[in-house]
């Protein structure tokens, strides 16, 4: 079949409604390319491999962005033009660059950079490296999760104290619910029993409550690193720790506390579509000549006293601005006590070490709402039929409530996220001393393309030249569906090389 190639151009196929799937980066069927001569014609022109070279950075993207203009060379010292190059002498007379989405949903190659990167991140901030000093990993430091409170019971994986699972919901007697459905489990749930985290009666639960409240969890997140700081200030003034004189970066001296709080944290959509916090708590010292530098704390605090300050903190509580179908306000705070919050220190005597830490936040960093079974885009009003019913499934009316209580002019904010069931905050955020940034790994990796020195990542981004680009927007996704079979599979094959190398050197070492 002479297929016309523009007729499968991403750019106009690319789905935004549901069903929306990303272009597949590996395994796809072999009738691909009988179905589009794209891949073959692409394939066989003179120059395939220079255009290979080309796209290399961007190939494993599911939708890169192609950008055109010139490209210009600057030496950072003197600002001297050191070279120019215009994307019209280039392959296809673009440059192509990954889409960067974090959501393995969306784009699976970019979410796995996002969550190296992540890891990098995480990891730095307990254990050093990347610029981050080494004794950092003798900080007091707790990993701690951060729970929401329940709106009604749901199937859940239920384990006794030695790890056997037990049932969902079990009662000897019948427990009737207004609805008159029997509110009692015997099932123990497997991994992928699609009912896990939905309601036992979804005409009970609480969908207003759950809205309002993954909409209030960075408030709630906010005041609760304030609450952990303060109790840690406290402690640090009953101590009788002296304060220190610290000059600012302008210059100015002023009185600060002598120990600091850093923070890392993840938002995990859980399957009952709440969110909550994983976090990484550490405690940093003050350096008065250096507001940016990161020292230990005062010997005199430890990791106690860090666990303490959290234990005290997830009590916070507040209450949201009201709405009409809540006049007083909605309450919002952590879980019950003692199901709330699960707080243990890092790299002490017990299991939780800062790979294992680092591995678990970078997990959670490229998910979002799927485990939930809810993918879409940003809603409106003519989408919004589609995801939302009150008499639906619990995605259905979790977005229901998030769209109808954002109808009031005080609450727009819930329709805006009502595609993210009313979480609007940053899934994964860090204090800025906490660690390095995803800018610095960016950079370091840009480096270690060009100069390929080797395994080992540039301690220091070491930029003696700018690259100014004066570039438009001229696209985004792959020209042909040929073009995203070759490129996605070039990729995939790269990786599979880079990784069978990587095990090899581990075998052997
Ligand atoms: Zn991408
Ligand atoms: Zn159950
Ligand atoms: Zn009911």
């Amino acid at each position: 079949m002479a297929a016309d190639p523009t007729a499968v151009v991403p750019d106009q196929a690319h789905p935004s409604g549901p069903g929306h799937r990303p272009h597949p980066a590996t395994g796809s069927s072999g009738s691909f390319v009988g179905r589009d001569e794209s891949a073959f014609q692409r394939a066989t022109t003179p120059d395939y491999f220079g255009w290979l070279e080309h796209v290399r950075s961007a190939a494993g993207c599911s939708h890169p962005i192609r950008l055109s203009g010139e490209v210009a060379t600057v030496d950072r010292a003197t600002g001297q033009l050191l070279a120019s190059v215009s994307t019209a002498d280039l392959p296809d007379g673009e440059i192509y660059k990954p889409c960067g989405n974090r959501r393995h949903a969306v784009c699976p190659s970019c979410a796995r950079t996002y969550q190296r990167d992540a890891y990098q991140l995480v990891k730095a901030g307990l254990a050093g490296g990347k610029g981050i000093p080494a004794t950092v990993a003798q900080h007091p430091a707790v990993f701690g999760t951060f729970t929401a409170s329940s709106f009604g019971p749901v199937h859940t994986q239920r384990s006794d104290r030695a790890g056997r699972p037990i049932p969902c919901r079990p009662r000897r007697h019948a427990d009737l619910c207004p609805h008159g459905v029997d509110l009692r489990c015997h099932q123990r749930h497997t991994d992928d029993d699609p009912t896990l985290g939905t309601p036992l009666c979804l005409d009970c639960y609480d969908y207003d409550g759950q809205a309002v409240w993954n909409h209030s969890a960075p408030e709630l997140w906010r005041r609760t690193t304030i609450a952990i700081t303060r109790h840690v200030h406290a402690r640090a003034r009953a101590l009788g720790l002296p304060w220190v004189q610290q000059v600012t970066d302008s210059g100015r001296v002023r009185l600060v506390p002598p120990v600091k709080v850093s923070f890392g944290k993840v938002a995990e959509m859980q399957r009952r579509g709440v969110v909550h916090y994983h976090a990484v708590i550490r405690l940093d010292g003050v350096d008065p000549h250096d507001p940016n530098a990161v020292i230990p704390p005062p010997a005199a605090l430890g990791v106690d006293d860090l666990v303490a300050a959290v234990q005290h903190a997830a009590v916070v509580a507040f209450t949201t601005r009201p709405h009409p179908v809540q006049p007083a306000g909605w309450h919002i705070t952590w879980g019950d006590p003692g199901k709330g919050l699960d707080v243990q220190p890092v790299n002490a005597d017990g299991d939780i070490t800062d790979g294992k830490v680092a591995g678990y936040l970078a997990k959670y960093a490229t998910k979002s709402t799927e485990t939930t079974g809810h993918v879409s885009r940003r809603l409106d009003s003519d989408t919004i039929d589609l995801y939302a019913n009150h008499q639906g499934t619990h995605p259905e009316r979790l977005i229901d409530a998030c769209w109808t209580l954002g109808g009031h002019r005080d609450w727009q904010q819930l329709r805006r996220w009502a595609h993210m069931l009313g979480f609007g905050g940053h899934f994964l955020t860090k204090s800025r001393r906490y660690s390095v940034t995803f800018r610095i790994l960016r950079d370091a990796r840009v480096i270690w393309r060009r100069t390929e020195t080797g395994h080992e990542w540039a301690e220091q981004p070491v930029e003696t030249t700018l690259i100014v680009g004066l570039l438009s927007y001229a696209g985004s996704g792959w020209r042909t569906t040929g073009d995203a079979l070759l490129a996605n599979t070039a990729a995939a094959m790269a990786r599979e090389r880079h990784e069978a190398a990587r095990e090899e050197m581990t075998a052997a070492a």
